[in-house]
């Protein structure tokens, strides 16, 4: 059940409702809603009537096997890692950048300027590495932990490492502004619970055979064990067809947002598992809405510890994120027209315009 609290909602409204789910045993957790109020989720019905309690603005009973995660606890919510703020409000779409794997302190902070100077602003790379093969490059572990740091210093950019195991999470959360939790692990219960529990920003990726309700269920998890900052991440699912690694679904991106308050990122390096496919599949996902991309960069992607046959140079990053800037303003300004809010001249007329000026001087 979802109890909705208004802005100037007497602190004993909140008492209440906290009691009235104590009596039957539910579990509460609160959060901000959109509107300068709070929500409050309880896992069960109460016994009380809550809705009239002073400052009670609504009281939802919930039909979604997730509620904290759901488009009915509130409108659509931002994430703040360090100065970036992903999804509603947000200047523009997120760029997560940097490398698969964490290879030394000057490779990191080499890549992490150049990322940063092509229009990334958050720097990923990973320490602790899921690979397939155990005889693959498993990751610097804390030394990595100390050069992603030494990158965030040298640059500013806020920074996002893959936790595997519950017994890395308070160390990585020494090091980093976000976890990431990858695509092996999104059923992970028992890791869920205890990165949540430090409240801190998460970067949930979809497990690779996992349906949309799977994902918001492991978010759910996230935020009823504490923390209400959860980016969803579309990283490429496993089909029929094995000509690619994995298939981006963007069908997830729109879905999502018809779902879920929470931002959505798509990775279109993971989700091809192909270099040449990382370009159009980061734009069409930006098309279909998606909050930000996840984009491994090194500066020589055929040299990469890990998955350098899906990696980028930080000069292809710079064209995804010129195209991609050109791309959603005309999509804005087309949408706006459409709207009848035809104020902004359509960017092609404007060049056409300028050509034409050019041509008659
Ligand atoms: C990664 O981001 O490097 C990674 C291992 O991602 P995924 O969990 O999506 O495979
Ligand atoms: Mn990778």
């Amino acid at each position: 059940m979802l109890v909705t609290l208004g802005q100037d909602a007497p602190d004993s409204t909140r008492t209440a409702v906290l009691a009235a789910a104590a009596a039957r045993g539910l579990r509460t957790r609160e959060m901000e809603d959109d509107k300068g109020g709070s929500v409050i989720g309880i896992g069960g019905a109460p016994a009380e009537d809550l809705s009239t309690l002073p400052g009670v603005l609504a009281v939802q009973p919930v039909h979604k096997p997730y509620m904290l995660a759901s488009l009915e606890a509130r409108g659509a919510s931002s994430v703040r890692v360090g100065d970036v703020i992903i999804g509603a409000g947000a200047p523009e779409p997120v760029v997560m950048a940097g490398p698969c794997s964490i290879e030394s302190r000057e490779n990191l902070i080499e890549i992490a300027r150049a990322a940063k100077a092509n229009g990334a602003h958050i720097l990923r790379g990973g320490a602790f590495k899921p690979r397939t093969s155990p005889y693959s490059f498993q990751g610097l572990g804390e030394e990595g932990l100390r050069h992603l740091a030494a990158a965030r210093e040298a640059t500013g950019m806020p920074v996002v490492t893959e936790v595997m195991e519950v017994d890395q999470v308070d160390l990585i959360a020494g090091y980093a502004d976000m976890f990431q939790i990858g695509t092996r692990n999104m059923s992970n219960f028992a890791l869920l619970k205890r990165v949540g529990a430090t409240g801190m920003p998460v970067l949930l990726k979809r497990g690779y055979s996992a349906t949309i309700e799977e994902l918001l269920m492991s978010a759910e998890y996230l935020m009823a064990h504490g923390t209400a900052d959860v980016v969803l991440c579309e990283r490429g699912i496993r089909t029929f067809d094995t000509t690619f690694r994995f298939n981006l679904d963007l069908n997830a991106v729109p879905g999502l947002k018809e779902l879920t308050h929470l931002p959505v990122i798509v990775d279109p390096c993971h989700g091809t598992g192909r270099r040449s496919l990382v370009k159009p599949m980061a734009l069409a996902g930006l098309a279909a809405g998606a909050d930000g991309l996840m984009v491994e960069v090194h500066p020589n992607p055929d040299a990469a510890l890990s998955d350098g046959y899906q990696t980028i140079t930080p000069d292809d990053l710079g064209q995804i994120a010129r195209i991609s800037r050109a791309m959603l303003g005309a999509m804005q300004e087309a949408e706006a027209a459409e709207a009848g809010e035809n104020i902004v001249p359509l960017p092609v007329a404007e060049r056409g315009a300028e050509v034409l000026a050019a041509a008659s001087a």
